[in-house]
């Protein structure tokens, strides 16, 4: 376990009801998130959680605060932001239902937050990214950005020329 993202627990041993705040800054890794959106690698992660020993595992409750980078799905435009994860995760100590193979495990009294925070920033990500939330896109007619020409628009008679190439073309099949 390299991760940033690693907590040492040693110190609260396994005295259920021990306790401790970590915050940290943590370099991002590689691939959170989905091909049109996601957490920038080596961009800094904010955690800020509680960490509690439980007569099980260790829990890790508190959240975490990420820089999002993607592509506006309707200009293609540049989308950056930042996004707060809630984070809640038992990690069981080895031993502890060894037939749970979902569980997230203590390992070497380390717990590694972040396959939990990989799963928490992909199911907060939005489906279609927007720059802006009034995004005017693209014109579908020539691909220019409405939003740096709010004014844009094509001559009617154009538009009604192309409209009867269209019709003449389909027919023509
Ligand atoms: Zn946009
Ligand atoms: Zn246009």
């Amino acid at each position: 376990m390299t991760s940033g993202l690693v907590i040492d627990t040693r110190d609260l041993g396994r005295r259920a009801g021990a306790a401790k705040t970590v915050r940290l800054t943590a370099s991002a890794p590689e691939g959170i998130g989905t091909e049109m959106i996601g957490v920038p690698p080596e961009s800094p992660i904010e955690l800020d959680v509680h960490v509690e020993s439980v007569g099980e595992g260790i829990l890790v409750s508190g959240d975490a605060t990420v820089q999002i980078l993607g592509e506006c799905a309707r200009c293609l435009g540049e989308v950056t932001d930042e996004m707060t994860v809630d984070l809640q995760e038992l990690f069981l100590h080895p031993g502890v239902e060894p037939d749970d193979e979902e569980a997230h495990r203590v390992q070497n009294e380390l717990v590694d937050v972040e396959p939990v925070l990989r799963d928490a920033v992909v199911l907060d990500l939005p489906f279609t990214p927007l720059c802006r939330p009034d995004c005017a896109g693209l014109c579908p007619t020539c691909g220019v950005d409405r939003n740096a020409e709010p004014d844009h628009r094509h001559d009617d008679a154009i538009d009604a020329r192309w409209a009867q190439l269209t019709e003449w073309s389909a027919e023509s099949d």
